[in-house]
């Protein structure tokens, strides 16, 4: 299938020539690092011949091409994913272990590339490697962050934050683009002119401030098909240098501010997961990515084509979320006052090339922008948005006259905001959400007026993930298992995975199936011994739950039911209960107070159940620090269960359900986002839910919330278990550490309803759940054609589905095919 051929004697040359030239070293002198480092650069080169091959398609073929605009990639490791993806894994493994070095100690020699938070951001990741791996033309569009997703370490139980200084020894894959650096404006005033010339007004932006955005090239390696596309993420950099022969003090501060701006804008990513805060310097890089990569999409398009009126012909630009939404404004902006267009011919360009995927519905994420702060910031893009909104809201009054109702509701600009979702479905051609459910939802309830307005835009994409990462790369005994079952096939077509259902019968097979699941548990169980101190036991169930921190996910849920278990059992010694392990993994955003006690909380009941040894380990809990993508790998392979517990309608689509699906880890979850569609493939029989639906959610919303106070009279054990929040059982005697945790489940002093997240109302539903997963759990042979059902299953969840769809339905692009470079 590849036409990669490797020489291993070269490839080890190689490496030892990188260290000598990188760090005047010899290899047995070489640290670990810099042997990352020259392993790197030798993979490099394997790369770059494919990259420049790619790029000469693209040049001559000049193929319709799709720009991800996205604030976020996290991307995770490249090195291992590189070597996967060039099928060279194995040869690198075995050069590198003639050399005396261990490949996977490499590879964790390699920061994660962590431009992102969460879901969101590793969506853009798997994006780049199916739409690479398919062979389609495209352009990964971003912000190169110094400092990446804070590094999470746990004080006393407390998450601390850390900088991400992901780039301090230097990122061997990427290239520095001088030549297509852009300059980006900010501020200043509008002045019009009319040009007699050209009869047209001109509109030039004077007093302004501005950056150089600098793009970096990340190479995006296709499976095995020599396609290399470029994630492109920009720097920045002062225009002006600074002169120390100016005495001008107007010069000077304006040299210093430029300095200052072009410093900051690029320097750190916003840690808010599913959180709009509505900074300045957010908009600050949202323009300024959108505005660099659009001067060079156009750019590039002119580069062999002459009618800037067909710019949707060759391009489509798809913006991940609101973030990246200035991009409708800022392309008009370019087609009318640096192209030239008029406004009719600008907006059917713009209308043609802009489409939005909606990732949530919590209103709490909604982008508004004050109409001042954005004005300031972008005079000209503003003025354009204003005419966008007033034709706009001339239309929505021709079609519902007299009812000024739809006007407040649906304007781009009303009560002094710019609302961004808004611009996105009114400038752009396709809306999508991320799951059959979260769509549907769109339609008829947040979005229901643009629905009804504008039902074609409206369309469903389900999310997806990459298996070539999750299964092929983070579980390689899993990846050989199911290749030697039924082929390679699956690692560019998941759907082959259906062909192992047969299996689940076969007794042979599902021992197979959960060994491998055992050693992966022996795995992680020592990663955890090395980075926690916990001793965990690899027979017990691993049950896991892995994301951002957010009240919505309820992580809440599960430890309240880790300490109601805990009750049981201290209260009950006779009951027999088999041994779990509860693994949590997440970050909270800095500021997300609640969100940071629910972490300290977890800890303090890890603290008290780990050291009572009157239940003979037969619970533990264990706070993994620092989840990320690299670590992520590591614990899909081991999970038994998958928690996937969020209320239902709040969680647009997960993508965590679907890596835990691929590894074989059965669903206990509710009736949200993609585990609708999880439990359609898999079966009911096959998954453990719980919970009320999205539409009773929905229900009690609009009728004010529910009476969390009466579950609470009425239910005693878990009334003791709310109370133990605030008798300091789990905080040293203090009763007030979790006060405000306690208050959110029971209390309607603060703004919102108690209880916002039915925690309590689904709490005897979610442990019903749980007493099942026990019960499934203790026969073995019934879980084990459980789990092997969920890896059989989940052949929809591959991203490389997701991408077909939206290039059949939203982007309308053709695969390249590339051969290898004849020079090699
Ligand atoms: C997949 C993934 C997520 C998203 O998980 P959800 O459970 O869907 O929220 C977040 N972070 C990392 C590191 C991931 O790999």
């Amino acid at each position: 299938m590849s036409d990669f051929k490797f020489d291993k004697e070269a490839f080890k040359k190689e490496v030892k020539n990188n260290v000598k030239t990188l760090y005047r070293r010899t290899i047995d002198e070489a640290t670990p690092q810099q042997t990352f480092q020259a392993v790197s650069y030798a993979v490099k080169e394997y790369i770059i011949d494919n990259w420049l091959a790619t790029q000469e398609v693209y040049e001559k073929e000049s193929p319709k091409t799709v720009y991800y605009l996205s604030m976020e990639f996290l991307m995770g490791r490249a090195l291992g994913n590189n070597l996967i993806n060039l099928t060279a894994y194995q040869d690198v493994k075995e050069a590198l272990e003639e050399m005396g070095i261990d490949l996977n100690a490499v590879e964790d020699q390699e920061p994660d590339a962590a431009l992102g938070n969460g879901g969101l951001g590793r969506l853009a990741a798997c994006f780049l490697d199916s739409l690479t791996s398919l062979g389609y033309p495209a352009y990964g569009c971003g912000i190169r962050y110094h400092y990446g997703m804070f590094k999470q370490k746990i004080k006393n139980g407390y998450q601390v934050e850390t900088p991400d200084n992901w780039l301090k020894n230097g990122n061997p894959f990427e290239v520095r683009r001088d030549e297509y650096a852009k300059e980006v404006r900010f501020g200043g005033t509008i002045r019009m002119q009319h040009n007699y010339e050209t009869g047209r007004d001109e509109f030039i932006q004077e007093n302004f401030e501005s950056v150089l955005a600098i793009p970096y090239d990340m190479p995006i390696v296709g499976y095995g098909n020599n396609v290399v596309n470029t994630l492109r993420i920009w720097d920045a950099k002062a225009i002006t240098s600074f002169r120390l022969d100016s005495f001008d003090r107007g010069e000077y501060h304006k040299a210093v501010e430029q300095e200052n701006l072009a410093k900051t804008i690029v320097e750190v990513l916003y840690p808010n997961d599913n959180h709009y805060a509505g900074k300045e310097l957010r908009l600050k890089q949202q323009y300024f990515f959108i505005s660099a990569s659009l001067q060079e999409a156009i750019d590039k398009y002119k580069r062999s084509n002459d009618d800037i009126r067909r710019l949707h012909e060759k391009v489509i630009f798809q913006m991940n979320d609101t973030h990246p939404t200035v991009a409708v404004a800022e392309l008009m902006r370019l087609l009318m006052d640096e192209e030239g267009l008029s406004w009719d011919d600008a907006w059917n360009v713009t209308t043609k090339c802009c489409a939005y995927t909606n990732h949530t519905i919590m209103s709490e994420a909604l982008e508004k922008w004050p109409i001042d702060l954005f004005s300031r910031l972008l005079p000209r893009v503003y003025q354009i948005v204003e005419e966008i909104n007033r034709r706009f809201v001339e239309k929505v009054r021709q079609m519902y006259p007299g009812n000024e109702e739809k006007v407040r509701k649906m304007a781009i600009l009303y009560d002094g905001q710019v609302k961004m979702a808004h611009l996105a479905i009114v400038a752009g051609f396709s809306v999508n959400g991320v799951a059959k459910l979260h769509t549907e939802i769109l339609k008829h309830e947040e979005l229901k007026d643009f629905y009804e307005m504008m039902p074609e835009k409206f369309n469903n994409k389900t999310n997806g993930i990459t298996q070539r990462r999750f299964l092929l790369h983070g579980n390689p005994l899993l990846a050989d298992w199911v290749t030697k079952h039924i082929g390679d096939k699956w690692i560019t077509d998941l759907s082959e995975m259906a062909k192992l259902k047969p299996l689940a019968d076969d007794p042979k097979a599902r021992k197979e199936f959960m060994e491998i699941k055992y050693q992966n548990k022996i795995r992680l169980a020592k990663y955890i011994k090395e980075h926690n101190g916990i001793e965990v036991d690899p027979e017990s169930i691993f049950d896991v739950q892995v994301k951002r921190l957010h009240e919505y996910k309820r992580q809440l849920l599960n430890i309240l039911h880790v300490m109601y278990l805990y009750n049981q059992m201290k209260e009950h010694p006779e009951i027999t209960f088999y041994p779990r392990t509860f693994i949590f993994g997440a970050k909270a955003a800095a500021g997300y107070k609640r969100a940071k006690q629910t972490i300290k909380l977890i800890n303090s009941v890890a603290d008290v159940i780990n050291n009572d040894r009157s239940i003979n380990g037969k619970i533990k809990v264990v706070f993994i620090e620092d989840y990320r993508v690299s670590n992520a790998e590591l614990i899909f392979a081991a999970a038994d269960v998958s928690e996937q517990i969020s209320t239902a309608s709040k969680e647009a689509s997960g993508t965590g359900n679907m890596k835990f699906m691929l590894n074989g880890a059965p669903t206990l979850g509710t009736m949200d986002g993609a585990n609708v569609e999880i439990v359609d493939e898999v079966g009911m029989e096959n998954a453990f839910i719980f919970g009320l639906s999205s539409d009773e959610v929905i229900n009690y919303e609009n009728n004010g919330g529910y009476q969390p106070m009466d579950i609470y009279n009425s239910d005693w054990e878990l009334k003791r278990v709310v109370d133990q929040l605030v008798d300091g059982t789990y905080a040293n005697g203090d009763h007030e550490l979790y006060r405000d945790l306690y208050n959110s489940l029971l209390n309607t002093k603060s703004s919102d309803r108690a209880d916002t997240y039915f925690i309590l109302k689904d709490f005897r539903s979610y442990a019903e759940a749980q007493k099942r997963v026990e019960a499934a759990y203790r026969d073995q042979d019934r879980w084990a054609k459980m789990a092997l059902l969920n890896t059989a299953s989940c052949g929809k969840f591959t991203s490389d589905r997701t991408i077909e769809e939206y290039v059949a339905d939203i982007w309308k692009l053709k695969k390249v095919t590339v051969k290898p470079d004849p020079r090699l």
